[in-house]
């Protein structure tokens, strides 16, 4: 794996969350993006090397909605950017973690993804991501 591409924190309103987080970084978003597959809305902020995810549920039933019932706000995924997905994705899953998702799947910012579950990483959900080829 390669640096630790982003790190996505769910919050409930990006009307709200987003300013916070400008406040904070002193960086403006530059990405506001939907993701139909995750329903979920992200706004991304760069911070050096590495970016920030925020994550609103676009959908009652979202994946975003059901963590925030039970664990709140706060951080949700730390995502690493790796070179080759498929056979990261090979490699995890011959040493016993779970996939997620059996193939790369769409994610924002222009990348390949797929999560392991945290069952198998301490509680941490991790995300692969590998940038697409322009
Ligand atoms: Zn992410």
């Amino acid at each position: 794996m390669q640096q630790i591409d982003h790190i996505g924190i769910a919050v409930k309103s990006l009307d709200l969350s987003l300013p916070l987080f400008e406040k904070l970084l002193n960086s403006p978003c530059y990405k506001i993006e939907n993701v139909a597959s995750e329903q979920v809305k992200t706004a991304f902020f760069q911070t050096g090397e590495t970016k920030i995810e925020l994550l609103e549920s676009t959908a009652p039933e979202g994946v975003i909605t059901k963590f925030i019932d039970k664990k709140g706000e706060g951080i949700h995924h730390i995502a690493f950017e790796v070179l080759d997905i498929v056979s990261e994705m090979e490699r995890l899953k011959k040493e016993g973690f779970v996939l997620l998702n059996e193939s790369p799947k769409e994610g924002a910012d222009n990348k390949w993804v797929c999560f392991l579950h945290p069952k198998n990483t301490n509680g941490v959900l991790i995300e692969l991501c590998q940038t697409k080829p322009l």
